[in-house]
C-alpha cells in the first residue's frame, strides 16, 4: 500500500496515523513541535503543578477506544476513564449555584429546586436535545458531505429530511429562550454549549441546540491522568504499529506533480508518498504549504471561530465547593459574544471557567494545593493590543472568582502561565489561534466546512479541528475515520 505523510500529531493526526496504520500502510508523522499533541499538550509549573494545556471536557470516550479495539488491543490496557459526576458546578451573576448532575432527572430535578424551572421542561430539552443528535446531526458528523454518494444512502437521506425541524433558521438563543421563557440563567447554562465550537449562541443555527446532548446525554469522562492520556496513550499504539514520528520537523512544502501529490518536503530533505494527510489547520496549509495551488477561497474565508486566554494557576488552597469543570457565569451575555465577534475584544466581564484536575489526579498539585487551568472564551487573533488584554482580563477573572468563592484568589496564586491567541497560532499554527477553525456562526459554516479531501490534487487529505466535521476531541476523531475510509475507497 501507498506510504502516507501526515503532517502534524494533534489528536486527528494521531488517530489517522493509527488508522492508516492498522490499514497496512507504511506512516510517517511530521511534527513541528518537539512532541506530539498539538492543542492536547500538558505542562507543568514550579513547585509541582501539572495542567493539561488545551482541551479538558471529554465526550464520546467510546471514538478513543474503537481506535485500539480496530488494532486487535484491549482498550483498558492502554487508555482509562471514568463517568464525572457531578459534570459542572455553575456560580451565576446573581449568586445562584447549581450542580449539573450527570443523572439527567437528577440535574432537572436540581433546576427546578435552585432555579424553579419545572424538571418536565428540563426534561423535555434533553430529550429532543438527544433525538436531534441521534436523528441527523449524528449521521453528519459521521460521514463526508462532500461525495455525492454520501447522499445515496438512506440513512443520510432520512437526516436531511429531518434537517427543517432541527431549526436551521432560528438560532440557538432563540432556541433556548422558547424553551425556558421565564429564566435567563438556564438559557445562558445552555446557551455556552454553543462556546463548545467556538460560536456565537446569538448567531448560530438551533441545530448546535444538541450539543448538550453530548454531556448529558452521552456523559462527560475524564481519562485516568489528565487530557493528555488520550494522546500518549494513542501514540504509545501508533508506535507498536510502526508509526515513525518525526519531532521538530515541519513540513516545508507539500510536492505535487501532475495533478496529484509525490510526498513532503522538510528542511531534512524530501520523502516520497502517495498519500498526504494535512493535520495543520487547512488555512496556513494552502497558504505555506501548497502557495502555488489554487485555494478554496470561499470556505478559508468563512469566520474563524473563537479562541482562548488561559491562565495556569498553581493555587495553594482546596476549595471543596469546585468540582472539575466550574463556570463563572457574567451579568451580560450578550454583550460578550458582540465582544468577541463583533468588536474582537473581550468584555469588561467576562464568564470564567475553571478547570481543576488536582481533586482526580492527586499529583496534579502539591497536598492542599490546586490547579487551576482558568480559560475565557476572546476572539482569534485580529492584531489586537494582547498584553493590555490580558492585563485588564486578568483583572476581570480575579474579581470574578473571589467575588464568588468569598476569598482573595490572587493571594493564593503560586504559579501562573499565561497562553493567549497568539501564543496558541505559535504553537499549533491553527490560524490567528482559533480554537476550533472556522466558526458555526452561519449554515454554510456549520455544515459546509472544508472537506476531508482536496478536489483538486490526487491523495491530499485532510483531518483535524479545522476541517469537516469540526473542531473539539470526538469530531476531530471523527475526521480521522472519515479519512481513512476516503483512502480504503
Ligand atoms: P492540533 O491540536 O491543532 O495540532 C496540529 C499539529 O500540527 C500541531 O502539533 C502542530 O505543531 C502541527 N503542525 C502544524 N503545522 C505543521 C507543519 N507544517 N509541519 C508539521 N507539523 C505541523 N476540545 C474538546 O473536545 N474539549 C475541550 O474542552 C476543548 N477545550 C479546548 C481548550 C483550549 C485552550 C484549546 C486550545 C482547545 C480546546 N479544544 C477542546 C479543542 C481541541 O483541543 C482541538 O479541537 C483538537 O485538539 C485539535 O486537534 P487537531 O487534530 O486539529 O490538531
Amino acid at each position: 500500500k501507498a506510504a502516507a505523510a501526515i503532517i502534524g500529531a494533534g489528536i486527528g493526526g494521531i488517530a489517522t496515523a493509527v488508522r492508516l496504520a492498522v490499514a497496512g500502510h507504511r506512516v510517517t508523522v511530521f511534527e513541528a513541535q518537539e512532541s506530539f499533541g498539538g492543542k492536547m499538550h500538558q505542562l507543568e509549573l514550579p513547585g509541582g503543578y501539572r495542567f493539561d494545556g488545551g482541551p479538558s471536557l471529554f465526550t464520546l470516550p467510546e471514538l478513543v477506544d474503537e481506535l485500539f479495539t480496530l488494532a486487535g488491543r484491549n482498550p483498558a490496557d492502554y487508555f482509562r476513564y471514568q463517568r464525572l459526576d457531578p459534570i459542572t458546578q455553575y456560580f451565576f451573576a446573581d449568586g445562584t449555584r447549581l450542580t449539573a448532575w450527570a443523572d439527567e432527572d437528577r440535574f432537572a430535578q436540581e433546576v427546578e429546586t435552585k432555579l424553579g424551572v419545572p424538571a418536565a421542561h428540563v426534561r423535555a430539552f434533553l430529550h429532543r436535545s438527544g433525538q436531534a443528535y441521534d436523528g441527523t446531526a449524528g449521521t453528519f458528523l459521521q460521514k463526508s458531505l462532500h461525495k455525492a454518494g454520501t447522499y445515496l444512502s438512506p440513512e443520510v437521506l432520512k437526516a436531511v429530511g429531518a434537517l427543517p425541524q432541527l431549526g436551521l433558521l432560528s438560532t440557538m438563543h432563540q432556541r433556548h429562550t422558547a424553551a425556558f421563557p421565564d429564566d435567563p440563567r438556564l438559557v445562558q447554562l445552555f446557551d455556552r454549549f454553543a462556546t463548545y465550537n467556538g460560536s456565537d449562541p446569538y448567531q448560530a443555527p438551533a441545530t448546535l441546540s444538541l450539543i448538550p446532548h453530548l454531556e448529558h446525554g452521552r456523559g462527560a469522562f475524564y481519562p485516568e491522568g489528565g487530557i493528555y492520556a488520550i494522546a500518549q496513550s494513542l501514540v504509545r499504539l501508533a508506535e507498536e504499529l510502526g508509526v515513525e514520528f518525526r519531532y521538530q520537523e515541519p513540513v516545508q512544502e507539500i510536492l505535487t506533480e501532475a495533478g496529484r501529490v509525490t510526498g513532503v518536503r522538510t528542511a531534512h530533505g524530501t520523502y516520497a508518498s502517495g498519500l498526504v494527510v494535512s493535520n495543520m489547520d487547512v488555512v496556513p496549509t494552502y497558504r505555506r504549504l501548497l502557495p502555488t495551488q489554487p485555494a478554496p477561497e470561499r470556505t478559508l474565508s468563512q469566520p474563524r471561530s473563537s479562541s482562548a486566554l488561559i491562565f495556569y494557576w498553581g493555587i495553594g488552597r482546596r476549595f471543596p465547593e469546585l468540582g472539575v469543570h466550574n463556570i463563572f457565569f457574567s451579568q451580560d451575555y450578550k454583550r460578550e459574544f458582540e465582544a468577541i465577534f463583533r468588536d474582537k475584544t473581550i468584555a469588561d466581564d467576562p464568564t470564567v471557567y475553571v478547570n481543576i484536575t488536582s481533586g482526580h489526579t492527586p499529583a496534579d498539585a502539591p497536598e492542599g494545593h490546586e490547579n487551576w487551568f482558568v480559560m475565557v472564551n476572546v476572539p482569534h487573533d485580529q492584531g489586537q493590543d494582547w498584553p493590555a488584554l490580558v492585563a485588564r482580563t486578568r483583572a476581570a477573572v480575579l474579581a470574578r472568582v473571589s467575588n464568588a468563592l468569598g476569598t482573595d484568589v490572587a493571594a493564593l496564586i503560586r504559579a501562573e502561565q499565561v497562553w493567549d491567541p497568539p501564543g496558541i497560532a505559535a504553537r499549533t499554527s491553527s490560524f490567528g489561534g482559533a480554537l476550533y477553525g472556522s466558526s458555526s456562526n452561519n449554515l454554510l459554516a456549520a455544515f459546509l466546512r472544508h472537506p476531508n479531501f482536496s478536489r483538486k490534487l490526487e491523495g491530499l487529505y485532510f483531518c483535524g479541528g479545522s476541517v469537516h466535521p469540526g473542531g473539539g476531541i470526538p469530531l476531530c476523531l471523527l475526521s480521522a475515520r472519515i479519512v481513512s475510509e476516503l483512502i480504503s475507497k
